[in-house]
């Protein structure tokens, strides 16, 4: 088969590992006889620099005639100052906006091979963890209405969590699918407690489960759900909750796996079209010195092959040949013990391919 795929490698290191995710499905296209066509555009401080926007028309219109976008990292000190909506952070709103990426897949592995560095105790992480948080991308506080008013407390600001069936049932719906495929658990969390809004999410988890009597339904309270992932992560499996509360607790869950350069993302749409990019940022402390860790966007372009092209099998070779290269002992220098030698990001690019 033949994709055409949009790479935005953005600022920092985004350049850097987005090559080392090219590199890697160049071999598993001649692995597998398929043909990846790549077309490199901009966003982020690049697209500022150069066009004076975070997300010129141009990368759009790239991304919208691709089958699927492949993002580094935006940002970085350079733009730091500048407002809010110039920002190059601005760029990833806007590609979620117009394509309407409502289902983030966030998953949090540990791999055996790099307990120590997770923060938890052993004997919590030797009961591993492999948690993907499905979280709603496109709805809830973060797009409610919201605004400041003079009120007889004096000068007040809102935001509104708001929710419509239909996006509640679609974010379930990735969910559940996905739970298929794993171990067929699901985790709701809400504050259902306290808020209407998540009220009615349940209301509406419930009644969507009823079609999966074979999948084991529980919710949780958010606050709750926030210590559970640090007293026992291992009996979560897939994670389905809202924006604001899926964007706190899988950055919670990436960092009890260890490290920010080893975990992917996924934002997909109704059609499986996706932008897939590592969880980390543009690191602009480590930028231009060839040391970041590049499995993350490796892994990212392994969730692009499964959730986008449905290529399971090409996926899963990928996802087994970082699992090899870690276990075999190459380490970049995030994940490295002290002391212990490192391999640069292209280097570490080279191991991964090779191994597949
Ligand atoms: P960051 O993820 O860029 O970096 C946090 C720390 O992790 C740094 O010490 C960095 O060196 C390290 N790190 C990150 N990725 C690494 C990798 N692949 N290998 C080795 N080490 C790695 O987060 P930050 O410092 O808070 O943000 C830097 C810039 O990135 C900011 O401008 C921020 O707005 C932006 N950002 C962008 C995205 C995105 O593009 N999706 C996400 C988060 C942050």
């Amino acid at each position: 088969m033949e994709y055409n795929i949009a790479l935005v490698p953005g600022d920092g290191i985004g350049p850097e590992v987005v090559e080392e995710a090219v590199k890697v499905l160049h071999k598993i296209g001649e692995k597998f006889g398929h043909k990846f066509n790549f077309k490199y555009t901009i966003a982020g401080g690049a697209a500022i620099d150069q066009f004076g926007e975070p997300l010129p028309k141009e990368t759009l219109d790239i991304c919208k005639e691709s089958d699927a976008i492949i993002l580094g990292a935006v940002g970085g000190y350079k733009w730091d100052h500048m407002p809010l909506d110039k920002r190059p952070e601005k760029a990833l709103l806007g590609l979620r906006y117009a394509f309407g990426l409502y289902a983030n897949l966030r998953p949090a592995i540990l791999y055996k091979t790099l307990k120590d560095a997770c923060p938890l105790k052993d004997e919590i992480s030797d009961k591993g963890i492999d948690i993907m948080v499905v979280r709603e991308l496109t709805g809830g506080i973060y797009f409610g209405e919201k605004g400041r008013k003079e009120t007889e407390k004096g000068k007040c600001a809102y935001d509104t969590e708001l929710y419509s069936e239909k996006e509640v049932k679609r974010i379930l719906k990735t969910a559940f699918e996905i739970a298929e495929k794993r171990s067929k658990k699901v985790t709701s969390i809400d504050k259902a407690n306290v808020l209407e809004s998540s009220l009615f999410w349940r209301e509406i988890v419930n009644e969507y489960a009823k079609d999966y009597p074979h999948i084991e339904l529980n919710h949780m309270l958010a606050d709750n759900a926030t210590m559970q992932l640090v007293r026992d992560p291992s009996q979560f499996d897939v994670i389905v909750t809202t924006n604001m509360f899926g964007d706190l607790l899988s950055d919670e869950a990436s960092q009890i796996t260890g490290s920010i350069g080893l975990l992917p993302s996924a934002s997909l749409n109704e059609d499986n079209f996706g932008m897939f990019e590592p969880i980390h940022g543009s690191a602009p402390d480590i930028a231009g010195k060839g040391i970041a860790n590049p499995v993350a966007a490796i892994l990212s372009a392994a969730m692009m092959l499964k959730y986008s092209f449905m290529l399971e099998e090409e996926s899963k070779t990928i996802e087994n040949a970082v699992e090899k290269a870690l276990e075999s002992g190459h380490r970049t220098k995030d994940i490295a013990g002290k002391g212990e030698k490192f391999l640069s990001t292209s280097e570490m690019g080279d191991v991964i391919a090779g191994l597949l």
